[in-house]
């Protein structure tokens, strides 16, 4: 696996070092939830290799970025999510505040509402 970055929030959860509710795992990401959940159901889902933005990931990650959408299915579908968003905040113009690149998950109840 590539490097994680020890000052990172997001390595340290994968590390064990920080507790998370873990949602999913496998061995290129993991999910748990968001500590502030924003709708009933809120879950992150994180590479656990660090990249710091969507912008950083390189063409050789595009199965990697696959990986974490087709992950936010099969959370849903497991969770029992008949309908969800799916967001990745890009840079702090973006809303982004963790620099390791994460989708949110977020649905168990009817979504609406302006996105920007
Ligand atoms: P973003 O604004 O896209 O960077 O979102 C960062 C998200 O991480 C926010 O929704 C926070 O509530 C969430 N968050 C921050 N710290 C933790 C943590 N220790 N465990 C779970 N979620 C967290
Ligand atoms: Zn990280």
């Amino acid at each position: 696996m590539a490097v994680a970055d020890p000052m990172c929030l997001f390595c340290r959860i994968v590390a064990g070092q920080l507790p998370a509710d873990r949602v999913y795992e496998d061995d290129e990401v993991m999910a748990f939830k968001d500590i502030h959940p924003q709708a009933p159901f809120h879950c992150l889902i994180i590479p656990k290799a660090h990249v710091a933005t969507l912008n950083d990931f390189s063409p050789e990650q595009s199965a990697l970025i696959g990986r974490l959408l087709l992950t936010a299915k099969r959370i849903a579908g497991e969770h029992g999510l008949p309908g969800y968003r799916v967001a990745m905040n890009v840079n702090r113009e973006g809303g982004q505040v963790v620099f390791h690149a994460h989708l949110h998950v977020l649905g168990g109840r009817p979504l609406k509402g302006a996105l920007g």
